[in-house]
């Protein structure tokens, strides 16, 4: 039998001591891998940060496109939507005969309709949500329909680095996951449009990958939305077991933690293993937390912080810059509360304008204008702030930086 050629197709943010090769893409990888032996699958990612110096499709790409493909799947993500475009009018000229098949993040439900009158006669397939079990549906025959929406279940996400998906040569920090999908809401985000509840993925894989990585790598970044969630308390009870040694970077919630930090034998065991709490903190303002559909009260940060110092366990705190509701008031007095309470490790970023988000449908009502960086829109005016307030609350962060130091 003919040997079928897959190529999976990203653009991506390439970091140092980082595999290129995102997790989403390994993961697609080894479940090709387990379910369908005959089909060989190369993978390519085009480096973002190298797009001001390139043009798409660029030397090493046309190099890689110049084999036959009977499938090419590119991933559609807010950051390189314009070279995604560019790039499926040049595989549709030199490879006419191929099936391209576009998922990603921004397609989904809300913008299947504008895709297909988009690129009609130009994608064969489109993938709403995860794209595991729908690739393999598609490429062993048992689909062949234009939208492909197949849900996941726990047992058919593969264990991506014992599968040898990913090479951990020259590799200090992974990715892994243990759950996905997030049961909140929050307005600014994507996750939003997956439509997907969280679950947990197979316990026995995620012990079996903490084992193999331990003492191969020195961080492991969980990149659960929520990792307080089901299954976290099996998983940090192994890796005591285990003496586990890298660095885990764990994203949590205040108030979720909050409730689970009550039971202070957590806390010790956390205090046993070398984590890191990610904190999405965003905005101490009540308007801006209610236009962002979250909710937080900051004694009850407050005493979570006090606790984390106590047993000695590290912690970050994010913040978004300027949500809608925010006024440069508003975030003077959040930074001078961090600065108060001696609160060092805040990190502030901007506010993406993600289509298929609830600001972006509000974009209008609330008056979100943006710019455009690196393919992304960030809003920098709302109607709360003026693009003036914006840059205040950009130096008020270096005066928060500088007080700390
Ligand atoms: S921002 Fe985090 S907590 Fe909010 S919906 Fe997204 S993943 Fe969930």
């Amino acid at each position: 039998m003919e040997t079928v050629n897959l190529l999976l197709l990203t653009f991506d943010f390439h970091q140092r001591d980082k595999s290129t090769k995102s997790l989403a893409i390994a993961n697609i990888e080894a479940s090709i891998n387990n379910n369908l032996p005959g089909i060989h699958v190369d993978t390519y990612s085009v480096d973002m940060n190298q797009l001001n110096r390139i043009k798409v499709p660029c030397d090493d790409l046309k190099k890689v496109l110049s084999k036959h493909y009977d499938y090419i799947a590119l991933g559609l993500y807010a950051w390189c939507k314009s070279e995604v475009n560019e790039l499926i009018d040049y595989i549709r000229v030199k490879q006419p005969k191929c099936s391209i098949i576009l998922g990603g993040y921004e397609v989904n439900k809300s913008t299947i309709d504008q895709l297909q009158l988009k690129y009609a006669n130009k994608v064969n397939h489109y993938i709403i949500g995860y794209a595991e079990k729908a690739m393999v549906e598609l490429l062993s025959g048992k689909t062949n329909d234009e939208v492909i929406n197949a849900p996941l279940e726990t047992f058919e996400v593969p264990p991506v680095y014992q599968s040898n998906v990913i090479d951990l040569k020259g590799i200090t920090n992974v990715r892994l996951e243990t759950k996905r999908g997030c049961p909140f809401q929050c307005a600014f985000c994507a996750y939003n449009s997956l439509d997907h509840k969280a679950f947990s993925l197979n316990i026995q894989t995620i012990i079996s990958e903490l084992e193999f990585l331990n003492g191969k790598v020195e961080k492991v970044n969980i990149i659960d939305p929520i990792f307080t969630i089901d299954n976290y308390q099996d998983i940090i009870n192994h890796l005591i077991a285990i003496n586990f040694k890298p660095l885990l970077t764990l994203q949590v919630e205040f108030n979720q933690f909050g409730i689970i930090m009550e039971n202070l034998d957590f806390l010790s065991k956390l205090a046993k293993l070398n984590v890191l709490l990610e904190f999405g903190f965003q905005s101490s303002s009540q308007s801006a937390l209610k236009n962002s559909n979250r909710k937080m009260d900051l004694p009850s940060v407050l005493k979570t912080l006090a606790l984390l110092k106590q047993y000695d366990i590290d912690y970050e705190l994010s913040v978004i810059r300027g949500l809608p509701g925010e006024t440069l008031k508003t975030y003077r007095e959040m930074i001078d509360f961090f600065i108060y309470h001696q609160i060092k490790n805040v990190e502030f970023y901007p506010l993406t304008l993600l289509s298929n988000t609830p600001f972006h449908k509000d974009k209008l009502a609330l008056k979100l204008e943006t710019y455009t960086h690196q393919g992304m829109d960030y809003v920098n005016k709302t109607k709360t702030y003026t693009k003036k307030d914006y840059i205040a609350m950009k130096k008020y962060e270096t005066y928060y930086k500088n007080t700390l130091k």
